[in-house]
């Protein structure tokens, strides 16, 4: 089974083209979009309209050459978009919303999760914190959640978090497979102390919880995003966690994207201009 992986095309309407021609050149199985699928820049309450001006027709091409497409939101699309997002996505019987889901395709079994652990930024729809005992960075302003009736300021985010699940609770409560040896997990986060987590600043603010989870359960392959240029940063884009391959492509100018071959396990990283 070939998979084509992409992470944080952040709204790139001429990488989202590719997308498609390379899944073809590659003959892909499955596509796995691993979320920050809408534009971030400008007015993010029009994110919708790339779901319905956009990514609708984008699914279609997929599901009309019969090649699988599982993704999700990530932390920089809205929230209050989830519903459409998904009423989009069950348009396709291709097309898989894998948010905390698990999906079997042939052996293989598919389960995903985009809570991210915090971060200094504002805007928390999709923020957790990542253990109990969390340490919270220094944030740039006031906690913002989206709200059908606009953007709802937090008066204390570090106590409302306090009282939501951590990701230590959410990655736990996922619905396990039946064979986790054949299992890919598909998480925006991106382990710590892996080198798949560096951001610019030096700074490595990959998840403890998720780190431990895969080590301890050992899946096939687990799938990340999230920090863009991790891989520039730290020089590593994969990396082994005991039998767990590890995959961050990271997402800069170019359009980065990683094609794995689950039988023999060859998996190699691309970009393009
Ligand atoms: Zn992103």
């Amino acid at each position: 089974m070939k998979i084509l992986f992409v992470t944080d095309l952040h709204g790139e309407v001429w990488k989202y083209d590719l997308l498609f021609k390379v899944a073809q050149d590659f003959r892909a199985d499955v596509v796995i979009n691993s979320g920050d699928m809408f534009p971030k820049n400008g007015n993010l309450y029009a994110q919708d309209k790339f779901i319905t001006g956009y990514l609708e027709k984008h699914f279609a091409q997929f599901n009309a050459a019969g090649i699988y497409y599982l993704c999700y939101l990530g932390n920089d699309d809205l929230r209050i978009f989830d519903d459409v997002f998904e009423k989009t996505c069950s348009k396709y019987p291709f097309v898989i919303n894998l948010a905390q889901r698990k999906f079997d395709i042939g052996e293989f079994e598919f389960i995903g999760m985009n809570w991210v652990v915090d971060y200094p930024f504002r805007l928390k729809d999709w923020c957790r914190m990542d253990t109990k005992d969390y340490v919270f960075q220094k944030q740039f302003g006031t906690g913002l959640l989206s709200t059908p009736n606009g953007i709802k300021e937090l008066d204390d985010w570090f106590s409302y978090a306090q009282t939501l699940p951590t990701i230590e609770d959410e990655v736990n409560q996922l619905i396990r497979p039946k064979n986790m040896s054949q299992s890919i997990y598909v998480i925006h986060m991106p382990p710590c102390k892996l080198g798949l987590d560096k951001c610019g600043h030096g700074l490595e603010v990959g998840s403890k919880a998720v780190y431990n989870f895969l080590l301890e359960h050992q899946p096939k392959l687990s799938l990340h995003g999230h920090i863009h240029e991790s891989p520039e940063v730290s020089g590593r884009w994969y990396a082994e966690l005991g039998n767990t391959i590890c995959i961050q492509p990271g997402q800069l100018v170019p359009f980065t994207y990683v094609t794995i071959d689950l039988k023999t396990m060859k998996f190699d990283r691309h970009t393009e201009y």
